[in-house]
């Protein structure tokens, strides 16, 4: 396939396309994929600055006393308190205190920070972020970035002291270092796994579309060897005529015996080429699945038929010609009646050409459960079994010698698998070489005229 260009071409362009999609694809997912993970660690993240912030407010709102002023036991309450009281920025923290009773405030990604309700830093607890702006906004959460460009997720609540009054504002904030290196791996997880990724479905892009072009390539094949073996066959008789014509012109006296003999020949190579071009316009008939004209067809008649018309061609071809009817009432089928005396003539005339002298065709048909059967068997030279599947193919012949004495084209068999085709049945070759064949053709009959009346009772 590859050596072809407009198949390599279509191959790339479809595995081109097959890849840029799954690569979109992919992309969205892994897209996708980023987000949700980034707002389920953020929804936790909320959620764990939500209780911290929480149990802080509850424990400290009932200690204290007067607006924008910690109370000692409140201090005792936060380890690390650093005192801001004057400028905001001189804000000491004192070593850790001897109580630790929020413990979750002294990991160093959590800070506190308590402004009064003027909005100026009063006190920060833990660890405390360098460059923090400490210009007090009342936003509920914030994200913020220190002075190192480190980032902060904060959460900020009001204060009331034990008789109601507003006693100012309480900043609870996270670090998101952590956050953000987990982020991170996940990001450079999905960057180098998303160009690995379409390495991949490049390469299985490739592979399935040299898969799904196979079936098309080989049909292109069968459309390239059939043109050559349709102008091969047409070439020989053409070839016949033209040199009858040429020799023809070439005498000066032309006698009415030479005339006549001359106009048979070509006579007779036209009516080989008229035979081929309506094989061949049948087959493509037959291929282009054309709805069939059907009608009720009854099988005896087609085979009595064919076994008279075919009588004077067995007694010249030295065989006998018989059939073999088992069945005692009709055998009908809803079909196409040219087709299948077609298809019957076919099977009756290979017969006849293929039994040596001497030899017997028998037409037998039979019906079963649900078909009808229609058997030729001869007593002819027999096919080889290597060469039985590919009979049925165009243009083939097994012994071509023979089939060019016979006048064959190859096209017989095909045009009977066509129609059987056509008419949903099968059809199905034994044979023995130097003892005969026997092509059976099954057919779905109609129900017998008993069979249906039991059914209606
Ligand atoms: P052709 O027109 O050459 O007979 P067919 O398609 O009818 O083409 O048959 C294909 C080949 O199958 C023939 O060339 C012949 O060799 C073989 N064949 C068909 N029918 C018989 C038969 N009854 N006995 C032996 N060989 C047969």
């Amino acid at each position: 396939m590859n050596q072809n260009k407009l198949f390599r071409l279509t191959r790339i362009r479809l595995a081109l396309y097959y890849a840029i999609v799954m690569g979109l694809i992919l992309s969205l997912c892994a897209f996708g994929f980023y987000r949700s993970v980034f707002h389920a660690h953020v929804v936790a993240l909320d959620s764990e600055i939500e209780s911290v912030a929480g149990t802080l407010h509850d424990s400290i709102e009932l200690k204290l006393k007067s607006p924008g002023r910690l109370e000692p036991l409140v201090s005792q309450l936060l380890p690390n308190q650093g005192n801001c009281e004057g400028e905001a920025s001189n804000c000491i923290q004192q070593p850790h205190s001897k109580r630790h009773l929020l413990g979750i405030v002294t990991k160093t990604s959590y800070y506190v920070r308590f402004f009064d309700i003027s909005g100026k830093l009063i006190a920060n607890v833990g660890y405390h972020p360098e460059g923090l702006p400490n210009v007090f906004n009342p936003q509920t959460w914030q994200f913020l970035k220190d002075n190192q460009g480190k980032e902060y997720h904060q959460i900020t609540l009001s204060l009331h002291t034990q008789d109601y009054q507003d006693w100012g504002y309480m900043q609870v904030g996270r670090s998101l270092e952590e956050f953000n290196h987990y982020l991170d791996s996940v990001k450079l997880i999905l960057g180098l796994g998303l160009p690995i990724a379409m390495v991949m479905i490049a390469g299985a892009s490739w592979w399935l579309s040299g898969l799904a072009m196979q079936p098309v390539y080989q049909s292109y094949r069968q459309i390239q060897q059939f043109t050559a073996d349709a102008a091969h066959e047409l070439r020989t008789p053409l070839a016949a005529t033209s040199a009858t014509v040429e020799s023809a012109l070439l005498m000066t006296q032309i006698d009415p015996e030479e005339t006549r003999d001359i106009l048979q020949t070509i006579h007779r190579q036209n009516q080989r080429m008229t035979a081929l071009v309506v094989d061949l316009l049948m087959l493509a008939r037959l291929d282009r699945h054309q709805k069939l004209q059907r009608e009720f067809c009854c099988l005896n008649d087609i085979v009595s038929d064919l076994i008279e018309e075919f009588a004077a061609m067995a007694t010249t071809a030295g065989v006998k010609l018989i059939s073999s009817i088992q069945v005692n009432q009709d055998v009908n089928i809803i079909g196409n009646s040219d087709q299948l005396y077609r298809l019957v003539s076919n099977l009756i005339v290979n017969a006849i050409q293929y039994t040596p002298r001497g030899g017997k065709v028998t037409v037998v048909l039979d019906r079963n459960d649900h078909d009808a059967v229609i058997k030729v068997q001869d007593t002819g030279i027999g096919i080889p079994k290597q060469e039985l599947n590919r009979i049925f193919d165009r243009f083939y012949r097994v012994s071509s010698d023979r089939s060019r004495i016979t006048g064959g084209s190859g096209l017989g068999l095909a045009i009977v698998q066509a129609i059987t085709q056509a008419h949903h049945g099968s059809i199905d070759v034994q044979s023995e070489l130097s003892k005969g064949s026997t092509f059976t053709v099954k057919l779905r009959a109609m129900m017998r005229y008993t069979e249906k009346s039991a059914l209606q009772i």
